[in-house]
């Protein structure tokens, strides 16, 4: 890549990818002129539950939904990596691969914010990147703790996310879509259709793998 334009990952369990994640991606690529959104699904989560579905299936999932989309990619790097996923491991990666001066945003829903101060190293995050949050409609942004104390130290307007390489945080509020994962596994778990909530091919793969039937269910290729 010769341009040194934003490149922003969108970090998650991604079990499934969803439309909410989706349009987001695309917004943020026209909102903020990134070079590049990469989707980066997470091998072992370290602050929840083991996913029922392999890290390979829901990066490939993710791989059958951005295919053909411009500027979205999808980066396996915390696949092949051992033990909890931790975001600052991959930013130390993603900073060496980038270089010093390229602007890096991390990109995380409001809900995933509130929650940051519990994040392996989360202090540190800001050396390497910046954090775009986005506005979720079921989760206010952080009020009276550590994390919105360092919110109100760190807060920067947009153009602040091109002119240096990390150090800000933007709150940003997108096209509220209230979607999420869970509520994709309990209505196929149910035996209901997650069609449109989900892209047609993300659909197919679910239907011709049976994934998400049951409660925990392993993967099948
Ligand atoms: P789950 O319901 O299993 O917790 P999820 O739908 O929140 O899943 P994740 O893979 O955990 O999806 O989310 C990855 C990132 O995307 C998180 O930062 C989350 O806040 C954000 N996100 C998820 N859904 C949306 C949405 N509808 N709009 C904006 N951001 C979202």
């Amino acid at each position: 890549m010769t341009s040194a334009g934003p490149v922003a990952v969108f970090g998650g369990t991604f079990n499934p990818v969803h439309l909410g994640h989706l349009r987001s991606a695309v917004e943020l690529v026209e909102r903020l002129d990134l070079e590049e959104l990469r989707f980066m699904p997470c091998a072992l989560p370290p602050h929840r539950e083991a996913p029922g579905v392999d890290a390979a299936t829901r990066a490939r999932l993710v791989e059958l939904a951005i295919a053909g989309a411009p500027r979205l990619t999808c980066d396996r790097r915390e696949l092949a990596r051992d033990g909890p996923s931790y975001t600052i491991d991959s930013l130390l990666s993603l900073r060496a691969e980038l270089g010093a001066h390229r602007p890096l945003l991390l990109v995380m829903g409001s809900d995933a914010l509130a929650g940051l101060a519990g994040w392996h190293r989360w202090e540190e995050l800001l050396a390497h990147c910046h954090i775009v949050a986005l506005a979720r409609p079921a989760a206010a942004l952080p009020a009276g703790d550590v994390v919105a104390a360092w919110l109100e130290r760190h807060r920067v307007g947009v153009a602040a996310l091109r002119e240096k390489p990390a150090g800000g945080v933007h709150l940003l509020q997108l096209r509220p879509l209230p979607i999420s994962a869970t509520e994709i596994r309990g209505l196929v778990q149910s035996g209901r259709s997650a069609r449109y909530l989900v892209p047609d091919p993300v659909l197919a793969y679910l239907e011709r793998h049976a994934l998400y039937r049951q409660e925990a269910n392993d993967c099948q290729q």
